[in-house]
C-alpha cells in the first residue's frame, strides 16, 4: 500500500537546495531518486501556493490570491480526498494550513495539537512564528508518521524562508540553512523509505537577494521537486520542468484514490 510524504520546505530555491543539500544530492547522483525543475505557480506567496499545491488550480481558480486571505479551501483538496478515501491525513505545519484545511480563523490554543478524525488534517501538529525551530517540526512529523502511520503526511518547515527573508537569498544564512535542513532531513529520509514511504521534497516559491518573493522572477518562482521512492530507483537529474499543478494529482494517484475532474493536469509518471 503506497503512502506519501510531502516535504514542503517554505522559500527553498531550485539552485539553493541542487548546491547545498548534500545528502539529498547524493540519492540523486545515485539515482536512488529523481530531481525535477518546478517553475512556480503565480504569486510567488505562501498562502497561495499552499492552496494551489494542495488542489492543483492556480490561483484565480481557487480564490486564494494572496496571504491575506484567511478561509478554508471551497476545493477538492488533498487532504480532503484522502480522508474521504478513509485514509489517515497528517501535518506538522505553520498554522495557515490549519486555517486552510481545519477551521478558520486559527485558534493557538484549541488548534495547535489536533487529533480528530473529523477533521480533512486528522492529526495535526501546528506552530504560528516563523522563526520556530526546523528540527522541533522535523520531529513532531517523524513522530506522527511512527505513532500514525498516516497515509498523507505533509512535514512544512519554515527556516529558509524565515532565513531568506531576514538576510536575503545571497548569503551564507540562507544558504547554510538549506545545508542544515538536509542533514536534519537525512536520516528520516531512509526512516521513511523503509516504512514504505514515496517522500517528495519541494518548495512553495523561491525567494531574492532582497529577501523577497511574490513576483515572476526565476529566483522567485523555481523550485525543487525531489522524489523518493521506497523502491529507492529514481532517475537522477532529469531534464524536465514540471508544475505544481501536478503535484496534487501526482500524490493522490499514488495513493490509488480518484483524482478529483478539477484537479486536470496529468500526474507524474514515477515508474
Ligand atoms: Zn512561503
Amino acid at each position: 500500500m503506497n503512502k506519501v510524504i510531502l516535504v514542503l520546505s517554505d522559500a527553498l530555491r531550485f539552485d539553493v537546495a541542487k548546491d547545498n543539500m548534500g545528502f539529498l544530492g547524493h540519492l540523486v547522483e545515485k539515482q536512488q531518486a529523481s530531481l525535477y525543475k518546478i517553475k512556480g505557480e503565480l504569486p510567488s506567496m505562501s498562502r497561495p501556493m499552499y492552496e494551489t499545491i494542495h488542489t492543483g488550480l492556480s490561483s484565480s481558480e481557487h480564490g486564494i490570491v494572496a496571504n491575506s486571505i484567511v478561509r478554508l479551501s471551497n476545493k477538492p483538496n488533498i487532504f480532503q480526498a484522502v480522508k474521504k478515501a478513509g485514509k489517515v491525513t497528517a501535518a506538522a505545519a505553520y498554522y495557515w494550513y490549519s486555517e486552510l484545511y481545519n477551521r478558520a480563523p486559527y485558534n493557538p490554543i484549541d488548534d495547535k495539537e489536533t487529533d480528530d478524525e473529523s477533521l480533512n488534517i486528522q492529526h495535526g501538529r501546528f506552530y504560528t512564528e516563523d522563526e520556530y525551530p526546523d528540527i522541533e517540526l522535523i520531529n513532531s512529523a517523524a513522530h506522527l508518521v511512527r505513532k500514525y502511520a498516516p497515509d498523507y503526511l505533509l512535514l512544512h518547515p519554515m527556516g529558509m524562508d524565515y532565513h531568506g527573508e531576514t538576510y536575503g537569498s545571497d548569503t551564507k544564512e540562507y544558504r547554510n540553512h538549506a545545508v542544515y535542513q538536509d542533514s536534519k532531513l537525512a536520516p528520516f529520509l531512509l526512516e521513511w523509505r523503509e516504512l514504505g514511504y514515496t517522500v517528495f521534497v519541494t518548495g512553495d516559491h523561491g525567494i531574492n537577494k532582497d529577501g523577497a518573493h511574490g513576483g515572476s522572477a526565476l529566483e522567485q518562482r523555481t523550485v525543487p521537486f525531489f522524489v523518493i521512492q521506497p523502491s529507492a530507483k529514481g532517475r537522477g537529474e532529469v531534464d524536465e520542468t514540471v508544475s505544481h499543478l501536478q503535484v496534487a494529482p501526482t500524490i493522490l494517484n499514488l495513493l490509488e484514490i480518484p483524482i478529483p475532474e478539477t484537479m486536470k493536469q496529468k500526474p507524474l509518471s514515477l515508474r
